[in-house]
This record gives C-alpha cells, structure tokens and sequence, in this order.
C-alpha cells in the first residue's frame, strides 16, 4: 500500500508572466515575491517528507514537486539551497524532485546546478508559436513562444530530458 506519494510545494506568487487563462496571485517584478518561501521553509517541508517516507505505508520514493502560484524558478535560490542541504544531509533520502517551469528563467548554470541536486524539471508550452502566443504572454502583452523555446534548448544542451506541459483551450480548434 502506498500513502503518501507527491508532495507539492507552492514556493512564491509572482509570475513574470501573465497567461490569459492564469488564476493565480499576479505580481510582477518583485522578485522573488513577498510571500516566497525561505530555504529554511522549504527544508522543513523536505524533512518532514522524508521522516514520511522512512514509514512503513510510504513504499515507494516521495516524489516533492516544485510549483508556484507563479513561477517557481523566481524562487530558485531557495529551492537549490534546500535540496543541496538535504542531500548533503541525508544522501540516501527517498525524496524525488521536480518542477513545473514557464522555461523564462532557465540558463547554463541553473540547469547545471538542477542537474547536480536532481530537480527533473517540465516545461510549459501551449504549442507552435501562433497558438502559444495567443495565452501565454508577458506583462506587456508581448508572447513568450520564443523565450520558452530557448530555455528548453539550453535544457537540451546541458542533457537534460525535456518534458512538456501543454493547457489546452477551446482557441485550439479555431
Ligand atoms: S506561467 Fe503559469 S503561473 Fe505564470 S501566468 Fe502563466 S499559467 Fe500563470
């Protein structure tokens, strides 16, 4: 029997973007947000699941998912230094890490310092650019097609496998 098997942590409430379909808490440019988790929150939550996963019901590793009400990568120094601290501590941990990213933020050294604590990221991507486009925009209004596409190249640059999440809308079939 399995209990527990996800956990998913909401690390801030900015966006640096701003979907056409998002009901999320909106706040631009005060980063990383004023209701961001600490390291030291974030660890509490992580030792709490792995004492979870040490119980005889959890029977398979944890998986611990990184989301915000926003983007969590404005968090991403306070997630890097909670998992570096408890795979420092607890190498044999049964935690898995994840995190769902619009790919804005993603370059060289961040996906190199997701890759050497073991954060498995995805990517959301609505589609070609004239369909993403339509929703998935900036503050300004401007589409984030391009952007998103250059953070999954530097993802697939650094050898990291690119999972996409797609939203589909009632606009796809017009
Ligand atoms: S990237 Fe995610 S959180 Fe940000 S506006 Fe779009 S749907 Fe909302």
């Amino acid at each position: 029997m399995s209990g527990i098997e996800r956990v998913c942590i909401s690390v801030n409430s900015v966006c640096n973007l701003k979907c056409t379909y998002c009901y999320f808490f909106l706040q631009p440019d005060q980063l990383p947000g004023p209701d961001a988790m600490t390291s030291a929150e974030i660890g509490v939550i992580l030792g709490q699941a792995q004492r979870y996963a040490l119980r005889p019901e959890a029977d398979k590793r944890i998986k611990v998912n990184f989301v915000g009400s926003g983007e969590p990568l404005l968090a991403w120094p306070a997630i890097h230094r909670a998992v570096a601290s408890l795979n420092d501590a607890v190498p044999d941990h049964r935690l898995r890490f994840y995190t769902v990213t619009n790919g804005l933020l993603l370059t060289a050294p961040l996906v190199a310092e997701m890759r050497a604590v073991g954060i498995s990221p995805s990517v959301s991507l609505d589609g070609p650019a004239w369909m993403h486009d339509r929703t998935r925009v900036r503050h300004n209004g401007r589409g984030s097609h391009a952007d998103v596409m250059r953070g999954i190249g530097v993802l697939r640059d650094g050898g990291v496998p690119v999972a996409v999440n797609t939203t589909l809308n009632r606009d796809v079939s017009r």
